[in-house]
C-alpha cells in the first residue's frame, strides 16, 4: 500500500498529526524516531482497539489511512512481522506491530471460545466454581460464563 500524503487523509475530528518538518528532523535521530513509532503504535491501539482482531494465531490490525483494510500482524517467538511498507522495507516494528503488542499484552486466550479476550473481561475459574466443565485456573469470557449459566 501507498501512502503519499498521510496528513491529508486525516478525517476531521482525527487527531492533529505533527506537522511533516518535525517527522523530517526526527528521522535524523534514532531514539526520538523510536518513541514517535512508540507513539503511534499506541494512538493506533487507542483509536481502533475495538476493531483489532486475532483470528488464526494471525492480529488483524487496521489500517489508518485506508479504513477499509487492515494488516496482518503476526507476533510469536521467531519474530514479528506485518505486510506493510514500513516493515518490509525497514525491517523493524511498525505501529501495526507495536499496535498487535499491545493488544496481545493487554487480552488473553478464553478457555471457552478461545477468542482474544481484554483481562478485564476475563473471569479465572477457583476451586469454589463447581464445574465439570471448567478446571480451576481457566479464563472466562463473559458470553462463556453466560451461555453456561454462570460458573458461580
Ligand atoms: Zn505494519
Ligand atoms: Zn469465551
Amino acid at each position: 500500500m501507498i501512502k503519499m500524503a498521510p496528513q491529508e487523509l486525516e478525517l476531521p475530528g482525527a487527531q492533529p498529526t505533527e506537522p511533516e518538518l518535525l517527522t523530517m528532523k526526527s528521522l535524523a535521530q534514532p531514539e526520538q524516531r523510536t518513541t514517535t513509532r512508540v507513539q503511534r503504535g499506541r494512538d493506533l491501539y487507542t483509536e481502533h482497539a475495538d476493531e483489532i482482531r486475532f483470528e488464526h494465531g494471525t492480529w488483524l490490525i487496521p489500517s489508518q489511512s485506508d479504513l477499509t483494510s487492515v494488516y496482518e500482524v503476526v507476533l510469536g517467538r521467531r519474530g514479528e512481522s506485518c505486510e506493510c511498507r514500513d516493515f518490509e522495507f525497514r525491517g523493524e516494528s511498525c505501529k501495526h506491530i507495536l499496535a498487535a503488542t499491545i493488544a496481545h499484552a493487554k487480552t488473553a486466550t478464553c478457555s471457552g471460545c478461545l477468542l482474544r479476550v481484554l483481562h478485564r473481561d476475563l473471569t479465572e475459574v477457583t476451586e469454589d466454581h463447581e464445574s465439570l466443565t471448567w478446571f480451576v485456573g481457566d479464563l472466562l469470557c463473559p458470553e462463556c460464563i453466560r451461555s453456561h449459566g454462570g460458573i458461580a
